[in-house]
């Protein structure tokens, strides 16, 4: 991949590919792909379209593991390059092996005298720049080249300076005192200056030779502007944007070295691995860190340098944030950069850099950049389906991760459950099942249904391994959910990994106990040796926004149509950074359409509660406690004022939103396109049918969510006297009270149906706790609740509801599972030309991401009949939506429990209940 190599050294030397070839044969895998330029996507199939000529990028996979290459302008270069990676990874040294290649220490002084030669001069490689750079060097410092660019900007060296002491890799000094050595057997062409740590040519090069690189150059401004990141070693000292001033003509390693308090580029070090972040589409592939080299190499301790094999001595001055950046220790202050040559052209390149790289190595802080909201967006806690996800995928944000640590690639390994899907032969083929799917069953085994009905019965599972690039196995995820989906499956078990990283990152010093019961909860094993070996460096540098700090003041009529759980909210937003008394404002972040999904924590915890409190079209104002410096600064677009601000006491962040729309979750949607009136609808007028017969007076409604029957009751003239909801959702409940007490106080003339309510009462508490205040009413209503709970708690309340509370008739409604397939099919009619929602249709396997289970008409009336017979009550059952004597029956399924005897028992007064709304006539 070299270009140019040395013609007069030109060895016979095995390829890397070849070498391959011989271990591993045809279980070789190379796939190359085409990139467009500048775009450097994690994950392949993700190419977004931009202009820029095709690079080739080469994945090859191995039996145990699978390496990409960097981009390349020549297919055969990528994948050579990829061959010489998975030689990395295997510990195979491509010179050891063969005995016609050369001495590593030939090849490396050979490799030196050609870097010195007037062919290098003239090439484009990245490294020459620094060459030409040197000759516009003043003074004594003249043609001078620093050693640290050699290390670091020709492959070749580095990989030849590997073989020759592996101990490279973790001592960047090391590499310099191997180059000194290799310049000790050029002298007269090449004299290196340990003490100076730089090497120079001898004899001048030609004239000619000179100026055709000075023409090649194009003549630009008399300066150039760059923007960087200066990171402090005390972490005290904040993390500081900075512009560096490069002449043209002059070194801009010698202007980094000013910044760092040293007096010439020789006394700078750069990171050798690339400290890279994306944002969407974009990724820079010259952002290093640049430090000080440590004091002991650069006084006088020569053969200290030369012979020191194990790590430099501490100063003390640890960086630990650039350390964490880099991967390897760095001390004293150091600089975030992106310049450098290309083998593009002569011309210095350059890039500004933010402090957006800063949080880019942590899960959550990867996700904020993609959904370009550093400070509202949060890594979800849940991938609930494809079209309600919003930013990188999680699987693209664990590759990501995994490169920016400089991980092997995440191992995907997919189980498919259950035989194929004989309806859809054209789907079979795309099914890649790389473990035997040993016809597992769905998760709580509930799910699928006996199956004669039910089409599609493919589901499947996904785990991912993470492994060190020595191969060792760090984490390994193997969820319990099957998906309906491969893909979904993957981002499932890429998401709990990220999930498990990030609270590990957000708080670093968790015992091991709490790391390993988090890990429990999201079916996460871990070694700890490896992972903390891998992670050593790690450091907290993300915080969170604060929570708000003063009332939510909301504007704007109430519109009615509010956001839950499940939904997808769309607003526009801004924070602002205010001084107190505000007379300084400043733009932090905005966006003019941000949407996600309710309860998921996408968003920052005060952004969620305060769309639970508003209606579309209303806006909001609210103050939150600030976050890190860091975090500010990295989302800010004027660094320097945010900075003078920040200096100012009494800031706070200052939010404005407006909830623009939202979309109701898929479940919603069906049934209001498929059925008029809508299933809930239809739900309500079944319970108001059976309180006219009964001539119920007392209601209460188990899991009433947000009061939907409730409130509706009361649009319809029926003897009831007293109305209560119990649920375990405050959010829930908040809305009730809202819209039931609104109901209620305008209804006080006697024309309003509900005119004969006595009592109106919303209780906090689980239904399947027993309150004696809810006992002996005469309905209970529980509709679409139970599948909302775990089947064991669905069996409970059963018995609880029967036993205790015994309502003379019971109400419960929940989904039939069989009716899904015709949900799901107009679904996909309706929306035929958005892939999307296409996905998403068959992507969630219960009409809601909420639902526990759903029930097929067989399990739904054995749970009901079994139900009756133990507790002494009847039980029949009906349904709305669709017909009972056409398959696959109602969309809803319902069964009406009635009380046999009477009900004699004994009460004693148990409040588990807490009311959190109180009404009565009086
Ligand atoms: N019955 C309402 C809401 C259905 S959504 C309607 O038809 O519109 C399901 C509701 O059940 C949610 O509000 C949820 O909070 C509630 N729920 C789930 N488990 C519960 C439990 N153990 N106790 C009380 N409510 C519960
Ligand atoms: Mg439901």
């Amino acid at each position: 991949m070299e270009m140019g190599g040395p013609p007069a050294v030109a060895v016979k030397k095995i390829s890397p590919k070849a070498i391959i070839y011989q271990r591993f044969g045809s279980q070789a895998c190379y796939t190359v792909e085409e990139v467009q330029e500048s775009i450097q996507n994690e994950c392949p199939g993700l190419a977004i379209p931009q202009k820029g000529p095709c690079l080739y990028r080469c994945c090859l996979q191995l039996p145990e593991f699978s390496v990409v290459s960097e981009t390349f302008k020549r297919k055969k270069d990528a994948e050579q390059s990829a061959a010489e990676m998975a030689l990395l990874k295997l510990g195979i040294n491509d010179a050891t092996d063969d005995t016609t290649v050369q001495d590593p220490w030939d090849e490396l002084v050979s490799r030196l005298s050609y870097l010195f030669s007037n062919e290098f001069l003239k090439s484009l490689h990245p490294l020459s720049g620094h060459f030409r750079a040197a000759l516009q060097r003043e003074g004594r410092l003249n043609g001078l080249v620093p050693i640290s660019v050699l290390a670091v900007y020709d492959t070749k060296f580095s990989s030849l300076c590997k073989s020759i002491n592996p101990k490279v890799e973790s001592n960047p000094l090391l590499i310099m005192s191997l180059m000194l050595k290799a310049a000790s057997r050029l002298s007269g062409s090449v004299s290196a200056s340990e003490e100076q740590l730089s090497m120079k040519r001898e004899n001048p090069y030609p004239p000619e030779i000179v100026q055709s690189v000075v023409d090649q150059q194009s003549s630009l401004l008399d300066s150039i502007l760059i923007k960087v990141v200066r990171i402090p070693y005390s972490v005290e000292k904040t993390v500081e944007p900075l512009t560096l001033n490069v002449a043209s003509n002059g070194y801009y390693l010698d202007i980094i070295a000013q910044e760092l308090g040293l007096t010439d580029a020789s006394k700078v070090l750069v990171s050798r691995t690339l400290i890279f972040y994306r944002t969407i589409g974009k990724a820079s592939s010259e952002k290093r860190l640049y430090f000080c080299a440590p004091e002991s190499c650069l006084g006088d301790s020569s053969s200290e340098l030369l012979h020191s094999t194990e790590s430099v001595p501490l100063n003390g001055s640890l960086n630990a944030r650039a350390s964490y950046l880099s991967g390897h220790l760095i001390y004293g202050h150091a600089i975030l950069a992106s310049i450098g040559y290309t083998w593009k052209s002569a011309d210095l390149f350059y890039e500004d850099v933010s402090l957006h790289t800063y949080c880019s190595k942590i899960p959550s802080g990867v996700y904020k950049l993609s959904r370009e909201a550093i400070l509202a967006a949060e890594l979800p806690g849940a991938f609930t389906t494809r079209t309600n996800w919003r930013g990188s995928f999680p699987r693209d944000l664990l590759c990501t991760f995994c490169r920016q640590h400089h991980l092997s690639e995440p191992v995907f390994s997919n189980v498919n459950s259950l035989e194929s899907l004989p309806e859809s032969p054209g789907l079979q083929k795309k099914l890649k099942v790389t473990e035997s799917g040993n016809a597992e069953t769905n998760g709580g085994g509930n799910a699928v249904g006996d199956g004669k009905s039910v089409a599609a019965k493919g589901t499947f599972k996904c785990e991912v391994k993470i492994f060190s690039k020595c191969q060792d196995l760090i984490i390994e995820c193997s969820p319990k959910e099957s998906f309906k989906k491969q893909n979904d499956a993957i981002q499932n078990a890429s998401l709990k990994v990220l999930s498990w990283l990030n609270k590990y990152f957000k708080k670093l010093d968790m015992p091991l106990e709490e790391l390993t019961s988090s890990g429990d909860v999201l079916d996460i094993q871990f070694h700890p040796q490896f992972f903390f070996k891998e992670f050593s460096l790690c450091m907290s540098v993300n915080g969170t926004v604060g929570d708000t700090v003063c009332p939510i003041t909301i504007e704007g009529p109430d519109s009615g149509v509010s956001p839950s759980n499940g939904y997808l909210v769309c607003i526009i937003y801004t924070i602002c950074l205010v001084t107190e008394g505000e007379y300084m404002k400043e733009l932090i972040e905005s966006n003019e359409e941000f949407e996600f999904e309710m309860g998921t924590g996408s968003v920052i915890s005060s952004f969620e509660a305060v769309a639970t409190q508003m209606s579309v079209g209303q806006s909001a104002r609210f103050y939150m406690d600030l976050p890190p410096q860091e975090l500010i600064l990295a989302s800010a677009r004027d660094s320097s004022r945010v900075l003078s601000l920040l200096t100012s006491r009494g800031c706070s962040l200052e939010c404005s939103t407006t909830l623009l729309r939202v979309t109701e979750p898929l479940e919603d949607r069906m049934e209001q396109a498929l059925f008029s009136p809508p299933l809930s609808k239809q739900r309500v007028e079944y319970a108001v049918q059976q309180i006219k017969e009964s001539c119920a007076t007392s209601l209460v409604d188990f899991g009433c969510g947000s009061g939907s029957l409730l409130d509706s009751l009361l649009e319809y003239p029926t003897s009831l006297e007293k109305i209560v909801g119990v649920d375990i959702s405050r959010k829930s409940l908040t809305r009730a009270a809202k819209i039931i007490h609104s109901k209620l106080s305008r209804s006080s003339d006697a024309t309003v149906p509900s005119a004969g309510l006595k009592s109106a009462v919303l209780y906090y508490g689980s239904i399947t706790d027993f309150d004696s205040r809810l006992y002996g009413f005469d309905i209970g209503t529980c509709l679409e609740v139970i599948e909302h709970m775990e089947e064991d708690q669905a069996h409970l309340f059963g018995d609880v509801v029967l036993t205790s509370f015994c309502p003379r008739i019971l109400i419960v409604s929940t989904p039939n599972y069989e009716y899904n397939v015709i949900l799901q099919r107009s679904a996909l009619q309706s929306q035929e030309d958005d892939p999307d929602e296409k996905t998403q249709s068959q992507s969630c396997k219960f009409r809601n991401h909420d639902h526990k289970f759903e029930w097929t008409r067989e399990q739904f009336s054995q749970w009901a009949s079994n139900l009756a017979m133990r507790h002494n009550y009847s039980v029949e059952f009906s349904g709305v939506g669709g017909a009972v004597d056409r398959e696959p029956g109602f969309a809803s399924q319902i069964a009406l429990f009635r009380r046999e005897g009477e009900c004699l028992r004994n009460v004693d007064v148990t409040h588990n209940y807490e009311i959190v709304w109180d009404w009565n006539s009086t």
